[in-house]
C-alpha cells in the first residue's frame, strides 16, 4: 500500500502547474490528472456526483468544497493513493497564480474518493488530524470520503485530538494503531477482518461497516454515512 505517500506529502507546500476550468454543471466532475477544476455547484449535488464518481473511478482524486464551490485540488493520483494539494495556490494556463484565501472560521470540507469500497483508513483519520491542527486550525474542517456510492463523514474527538497535538505523522499513526488494535481485542469478531483490514476489503458487508463504526468510536474516531 502506497498511502505513508499519501500522509507524508499532504503538508508538503510546492507549486504546481494546473489548469483553473470553471464548469457549472455537476456531472463534468470527473476524476482528473492534477488539480485546478473549479465548479460551481452546490455540496448536495457535488456530493451526488462524487458518491457517483466513486463507482466508477478506478483512482483517487481529492477536492475541497468552500464557499459555493468543489475545488480540484488532488495531484499525484493513483489507484492507492491521492495527494491533496495545500495550501491552495492554482497557477493557471495563462500563468496567473490562484490564492483560493481561505477566511478565518468558515467551514472546509475535503474530500477524496476510494476506488475501491472502504471506509476511511488510518491515513485518512491521521490527515483529518493534521489538516484541524496544522493546516486549517482556524476554520471548521470536515473529512469526508466517497466509496461505493455512500459519502462517509469522519472526525476525531476532543481527547484524542489532545493526545495526537505535538505529534508527527508516524507518531499519530502509531497511537491511533495501537488504540484501534486495543479496542479490537475487547470486541468479537464477527467476520474475521478487523476495521483496519476492512479498508483493504471490497466484499465488506454492511454488518462489517458497523462494526468498524463502533470500534472507531471506542478510539475516539466518529464516522457515519449516508447515500447523497
Ligand atoms: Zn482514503
Amino acid at each position: 500500500m502506497n498511502q505513508k505517500k499519501y500522509l507524508l506529502t499532504t503538508i508538503v507546500a510546492m507549486t504546481i502547474a494546473v489548469n483553473t476550468v470553471l464548469s457549472q454543471d455537476y456531472n463534468n466532475i470527473k476524476v482528473e490528472i492534477g488539480a485546478g477544476k473549479k465548479y460551481s455547484v452546490s455540496q448536495k449535488q457535488a456530493e451526488k456526483a462524487l458518491a457517483k464518481l466513486s463507482q466508477t473511478a478506478d483512482i483517487e482524486d481529492s477536492w475541497i468544497f468552500y464557499n459555493g464551490s468543489l475545488i480540484d485540488n488532488g495531484i499525484d493520483e493513483n489507484s492507492e493513493s491521492v495527494t491533496p494539494y495545500f495550501p491552495l495556490i492554482i497557477k493557471t494556463d495563462s500563468g496567473d497564480t490562484i490564492k483560493i484565501s481561505i477566511d478565518k472560521d468558515k467551514t472546509i470540507t475535503s474530500y477524496h474518493n476510494h476506488p475501491h469500497a472502504a471506509p476511511p483508513g488510518m491515513f485518512d483519520i491521521v490527515n483529518h488530524s493534521i489538516l484541524v491542527d496544522s493546516i486549517f486550525p482556524n476554520n471548521h474542517v470536515i473529512s469526508k470520503v466517497a466509496e461505493d456510492g455512500r459519502i462517509w463523514e469522519f472526525s476525531i474527538d476532543d481527547k484524542l485530538r489532545l493526545e495526537f497535538r505535538g505529534k508527527n505523522p508516524q507518531e499519530r499513526f502509531d497511537i491511533l494503531e495501537s488504540k484501534i488494535n486495543k479496542a479490537y481485542d475487547k470486541v468479537d469478531n464477527y467476520f474475521g477482518i478487523g476495521p483496519i483490514q476492512a479498508e483493504y476489503h471490497p466484499e465488506i458487508s454492511r454488518k462489517g461497516y458497523k462494526e468498524y463504526v463502533r470500534i472507531m468510536k471506542k478510539v475516539g474516531v466518529k464516522a457515519k454515512y449516508y447515500r447523497p
